[in-house]
Order: C-alpha cells, then sequence, then structure tokens
C-alpha cells in the first residue's frame, strides 16, 4: 500500500471550476437558497455536550475542505452534494476552503462541522486550539475520507476517530457490511453493500473506542490489510473531547457523489452530528 491516499491516482489534477466557490474562491454557500452568513446559533452548551439548537435557528453545518496535502477531486462533487442534500433538510450550509471559520468566533456559529478530506497540516496551532475548545463544548464532527490522513502532529485527530489512516487499496468493488441498520446514516441501506471505492486501512482497529456501524468484507476485494474485522465507517456519542462523531472512510471517486444512496446516507450521518 501507498503511504500518501491517492498518490497512485493518476487523476491527481484539480477537477474543473469547483462548483462550491466562486471565481475569486471567497467564501459562499453551495445553497444558493441559504445565507452566505448563517445567523448565529445559541451558544454550544458545555454543560450537556449538545449544541443548543433553538427551534428558531435552522441547524448549521461547516463544511471544511482545505488540504496542505493530497487533494481529492471529489471534494468538489462531494461539498456540492453535501450543500443540496442537508439544505433540502433545512441546514444552514457554508462551505470553507480556506479554514478562515476555524476561530473561537467562526465556529461558534456552527453546530456541527465538516472534514471532508481534508490532508496535512491544514490547521495552524492557534486553529487547533480553537476547534478543540469549541468540540470539548459539544460541537459535532463528520470526518469523510481523508479526514484521518490530515495533522500527524495533532493528537486530538487520532483520540476523535480512534485511529489514522494508514493506507490503501486500489479502487475497486467491495461489499460493505452494515453491522447496524438502527443509526440514521446507515438505516435503509442494503445489509451488504456493494461500493466502488479505494478501501483505506487504519492504523489501528478502532473498535473498541467507538461504535462500529459498517465493515468491509476483505474477502470481496484485493489488497485489504486489517483482516476479518476491517471497520469502514463508525460513530461516538458525545465525549469531553466532541459532541457526536461520525467516519466515514467512503468517498474517494468523484462518481460516487452522484450516487444518490451515498450521497443520502452521508447526509444524514452529517445531520446526526448536529443533533438531527
Ligand atoms: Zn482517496
Amino acid at each position: 500500500m501507498s503511504a500518501a491516499c491517492g498518490s497512485d491516482d493518476p487523476s491527481s489534477t484539480p477537477a474543473g471550476p469547483p462548483s462550491t466557490t466562486d471565481a475569486s474562491g471567497s467564501l459562499r454557500s453551495v445553497d444558493s437558497t441559504t445565507v452566505t452568513t448563517p445567523p448565529v446559533s445559541p451558544a454550544l452548551s458545555a454543560s450537556s455536550g449538545w449544541p443548543a439548537t433553538s427551534s428558531a435557528d435552522p441547524p448549521a453545518v461547516l463544511v471544511l475542505t482545505k488540504t496542505a496535502g493530497f487533494r481529492h477531486t471529489s471534494i468538489e462533487p462531494a461539498a456540492a452534494a453535501l450543500g443540496a442534500g442537508l439544505g433540502t433538510a433545512g441546514f444552514d450550509v457554508v462551505v470553507d476552503p480556506d479554514a478562515a471559520h476555524v476561530t473561537d468566533q467562526g465556529l461558534a456559529q456552527f453546530d456541527s462541522i465538516v472534514l471532508l478530506s481534508t490532508t496535512g497540516d491544514w490547521l495552524d496551532d492557534a486553529q487547533q486550539a480553537a476547534l478543540e475548545e469549541w468540540a470539548a463544548a459539544g460541537g459535532g464532527i463528520a470526518g469523510i475520507h481523508a479526514a484521518t490522513d490530515a495533522e500527524p502532529a495533532w493528537p486530538f485527530l487520532e483520540d476523535l476517530f480512534g485511529t489514522r489512516f494508514a493506507g490503501h487499496a486500489a479502487v475497486q468493488p467491495a461489499t460493505v457490511v452494515i453491522e447496524d441498520s438502527t443509526h440514521s446514516a446507515t438505516a435503509g441501506l442494503p445489509t451488504r453493500w456493494t461500493v466502488t471505492d479505494e478501501w483505506y486501512a487504519f492504523t489501528r482497529n478502532p473498535r473498541g473506542s467507538v461504535h462500529v456501524l459498517a465493515t468491509v468484507d476483505e474477502t470481496s476485494y484485493s489488497g485489504g490489510a486489517m483482516g476479518p474485522d476491517h471497520p469502514i465507517e463508525w460513530s461516538r456519542e458525545p465525549t469531553a473531547i466532541s459532541g457526536r462523531m461520525w467516519y466515514t472512510a467512503m468517498g474517494h471517486p468523484d462518481e460516487l457523489w452522484a450516487d444518490p444512496t451515498f450521497a443520502a446516507h452521508v447526509v444524514a450521518g452529517v445531520a446526526w452530528t448536529a443533533g438531527v
């Protein structure tokens, strides 16, 4: 396996004009029906560990797409799919390609954030501190695909997700086995779900520190490296370090984000981290 996600992927050049940023690259909502700057949500509740979203304010999600390492071409279609799906579900969605909102004041507007294949050393020390403080006060975090392949010197990331990216097999179809179909992210998915993706392996099995929602059957593809128990998607109820956490290692291919079943399941996972 290669050490860097997608390093053996020949399509490493950026896709065409991103659908989620304007020509200047400035911040905007992916959903033209939502406002660029969402209303300020009530402060996160440290006592309950839950975002204190009132019925008057729609839940707000910040989608972070900055990369300092490998950049997936699927970031743009993924951000568009999340903006559309969450927007339809009544969320305010802001896509932030520069991590400009990762400040105490910026994060306070949001119930949940998405680390969308963020890679490399993409946050400075002050941003890491702001994110940790916001998360510890109950902020929800959703991680997608390469979110576990980032910030190698930031212990919080491994504490949050329960493990780190170690390598991957080639993009190919494999069987995802749904282990918990009662979670909103995995409800309605086939128990044995065939998905074409780039199958991640991890530095250690996160089971025990997270709630495993799905595994990938290593007998269904070539290049598996974790054995018969290979978690591929998981969640965790609020802890001392964050509100709800949900992670999927899937989402590498651009085409996957045009699959309504796949996109809807990610939207549901992100919504769950916002307490919905
Ligand atoms: Zn990838």
